[in-house]
């Protein structure tokens, strides 16, 4: 998957089958579909691959507890499907993992052992093992940091677990591989519009203006049919498409607070079921820490850089501190991430928790179609309802999903050991990979997404940073501006990062 190469196919005189704005989970997902169903394929996404809300996930592949809490049974069976799925399509980067709930209570025993065993049901055939009744004793002995105080036993159910920006990497090899295009860093700036026939009554969407940032060049490029798949940025491009059409996306932020190993030892993760804003919080073993997260706060505004809000930060640290024999303080934040989630704004519905995690499908009067809401879970659903779409419209002949089955790319990289020294996973033959290989192009790039050190160890990050721009300065040949702005750039941005 190399840039240059992936630039040089886009060419003004063709006419793309299916052409996808945006380069997350859902936008990846939608390349793979089409372009293994044999249709010609371009993806654009304005910054990096899983930039925006994709790399930011919990990390879990998951029906949702909550949602069957919520009687929303559609959509955990079919997200427990798509958990499977996944965990069988792609190994390299997704495993099963034990959840423990602590329970305080015979009443509490019987109603999470209930709920947890329709759970189960649900999975059907790709179920992930049985829940088990466990003693103190037993939790003591795999999750010592779990407080015992007032505690009677509790439950184990098994999810899945990955890691989101790989996955998004390697979708995007797997698509390459069936022969569509992607690039990063390429902006849809206006869509193009035209009625194409005597009988259209509205204009119709023919294909985009995009930018290319780092070639500053820009493109017309045509298709017969055009998926938005931007997250919280689809009011954007619906809004290009018609400018007075109302905003559809609520965002909804979530923080995560990344700890050290040595707080949660063990590896089963741990759920508390009941927050004070009763939500559900986890504490999730990834890579050589832990993940506590998340909140679920509505806000005014869409950036793809979100920050933690003070108050989230001490929800976070207040909850952990509860149920765990633990004391962290904000000192012992490795790293924190916000993302935020595209929800589909409800009538009537005024809290984001209680707003649906379904993905919605609209298509406007122009043929635009927008796909949005959804979970990483389900993105290989939304994928194939966002092309069969786009097969109706379009009047192709139509051609079966095969993606149920597809095995996706994996990646030496997906294995990295981060307590590995440094100088060994960030060897030039590898961030020489990252960039011929995975389309990396900047510092950014390289310690966010292609590797997550900046998810994991923010200020590890900061003093790899200068290493990693001069490493890419001499295989890119670039002078030591660009070197000194590289590192002042990430340094700025890992700052975010830092509590
Ligand atoms: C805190 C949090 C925790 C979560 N945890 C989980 C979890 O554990 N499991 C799970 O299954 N799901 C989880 N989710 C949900 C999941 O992460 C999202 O549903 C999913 O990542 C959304 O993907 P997307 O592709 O729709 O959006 P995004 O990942 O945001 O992708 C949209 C892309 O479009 C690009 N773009 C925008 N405008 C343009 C333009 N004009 N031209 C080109 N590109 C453009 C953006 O740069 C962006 O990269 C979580 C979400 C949040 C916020």
């Amino acid at each position: 998957m190399n840039r240059d190469s992936m630039l040089a196919q886009l060419d003004e005189n063709k006419t793309w089958d299916i052409l996808i704005i945006g380069g997350g989970a859902t936008g990846l997902g939608a390349a793979v579909d089409a372009a293994s169903r044999g249709f010609s394929t371009l993806l654009i996404e304005a910054d990096d691959f899983a930039k925006g809300t994709s790399s930011r996930s919990t990390k879990l592949i998951h029906g949702g507890v909550r949602y069957l809490e919520q009687g929303n049974l559609k959509l955990v069976r079919e997200a427990l499907k798509e958990r499977g799925r996944l965990l069988k399509n792609a190994p390299s980067v997704t495993h099963k993992l034990g959840f423990i709930i602590p329970t305080y209570s015979f009443g509490q025993k019987l109603f999470y052992g209930t709920g947890l065993k329709i759970y189960d049901m649900l999975a059907q055939k790709l179920s992930f093992g049985k829940i088990k009744f466990l003693s103190n004793k037993t939790i003591q002995n795999i999750s010592p940091a779990i407080n015992q105080e007032k505690l009677k036993g509790g439950i184990v159910y098994y999810d899945g677990q990955f890691d989101d920006a790989r996955l998004a990497i390697n979708l995007a090899h797997t698509a390459a591989r069936h022969g569509a295009v992607l690039l990063n860093y390429c902006e849809a700036q206006s869509l193009l519009k035209k009625k194409t026939k005597p009988t259209d009554k509205y204009p119709k969407v023919y294909g985009i203006v995009a930018h290319d940032y780092l070639s500053d060049k820009t493109f017309e490029i045509r298709s017969k049919t055009v998926i938005n798949a931007t997250g919280v940025f689809a009011d954007d491009i619906i809004q290009m498409d018609n400018k007075d059409a109302e905003d559809i996306i609520t965002p909804s932020q979530g923080i995560h607070l990344v700890v050290d190993k040595k707080f949660f030892p063990g590896d089963h993760a741990f759920v508390i079921p009941k927050t004070d804003d009763k939500r559900v919080l986890f504490a999730v073993p990834w890579h050589n820490k832990v993940i506590l997260g998340t909140t679920d706060t509505e806000m005014d505004s869409i950036t793809d850089e979100p920050v933690p809000l003070q108050e989230e930060i001490n929800y976070i640290l207040q909850h952990a501190n509860r149920y765990l024999n633990t004391n962290i303080t904000i000192n012992d934040v490795t790293s924190m991430f916000a993302g935020l989630r595209p929800l589909v704004k409800t009538k009537g519905v005024t809290n984001t928790s209680m707003l649906s995690r379904d993905h919605v499908i609209i298509v406007s009067l122009s043929d635009l179609i927008t796909i949005t809401g959804g979970k990483w879970t389900t993105y290989r659903k939304m994928a194939e309802d966002a092309v069969n779409n786009a097969i109706f419209i379009a009047k192709f002949k139509f051609i079966h999903p095969v993606t149920k089955t597809l095995q996706i790319q994996s990646s030496a990289f997906d294995a990295i050991d981060y307590n590995e020294p440094i100088e060994k996973i960030y060897s030039k033959e590898n961030i020489k990979q990252f960039i011929e290989e995975e389309m990396a192009t900047c510092v950014e790039d390289i310690l966010a997404r292609r590797t997550r050190l900046l998810f994991l160890d923010a200020k590890l990050a900061m003093k790899t940073a200068p290493y990693i721009a001069a490493t890419i300065a001499e295989i890119l040949k670039k002078d030591d501006d660009w070197i000194r702005n590289e590192i002042e750039n990430f340094i700025l941005l890992a700052k975010n990062y830092l509590p």
